[in-house]
């Protein structure tokens, strides 16, 4: 199960300070809730693509000592089964849902001058079936009402309340994704998908 991590910086300062597992180790067991039964358990590597950033991460796993499932920690500039950073896709379409820009100029304002049509596409379309219900949950959390159209209504949210202090929000409290839900996850009800409709890809 992932969790997130409860710490705030750079790529470079989230690596050094994996030196000591046991800082942001959680107190409790997220999966049978017992108190104080996790203990370090290695790290395992995942891809990230940030803004200047092109390369693997660590990630803390946790084993719960009563359950024996493990638990790991995700730096919160991710997303979960996404490669690139939260950073990297908020600033793709805030160019090009919210200030209209082409696909092109879009990439190159998230420092991804070579991405793929299709990704961005990809992108852009999830994000779409999405407008809607983050719209409803994040109201919560921002008075910005500004657009009447749903999609740049949804951008301007995230923009008030910050695209990571909304996943935290979503993923940490709720436990959604920003964007989808990879299919394989979809079936066992275990996770909350903002969106109508599941994930054709
Ligand atoms: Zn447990």
């Amino acid at each position: 199960m992932q969790m997130l991590h409860p710490f705030c910086g750079s790529i470079q300062q989230y690596e050094q300070q994996l030196s000591n597992p046991n800082r942001y180790r959680p107190d409790h067991c997220p999966l049978c809730h017992a108190q104080d039964p996790l203990r370090a358990h290695g790290f395992y590597c995942r891809t990230l693509v940030d803004v200047q950033y092109d390369g693997s991460i660590r990630v803390c796993r946790y084993l719960c000592l009563l359950c024996k499932r493990t638990v790991s920690l995700l730096p919160e500039f991710v997303l979960p089964y996404q490669r690139f950073s939260i950073r990297v896709i908020g600033l793709f379409l805030v160019s090009r849902l919210l200030s209209r820009r082409t696909l092109g100029e879009a990439a190159g304002a998230a420092s991804q001058p070579n991405m793929p049509y299709q990704r961005s596409q990809f992108w852009v379309r999830r994000f779409n079936q999405q407008a809607t219900a983050l719209c409803a949950v994040l109201a919560s959390l921002t008075t910005v009402l500004a657009a009447r159209d749903l999609l740049p209504r949804a951008l301007q949210m995230l923009e008030a309340i910050g695209w990571i202090p909304a996943h935290r929000f979503l993923f940490g409290e709720l436990r959604a994704h920003l964007l989808f839900w990879p299919r394989f996850l979809i079936p066992h009800g275990c996770r909350v998908n903002l969106s109508p409709t599941p994930p054709s890809s």
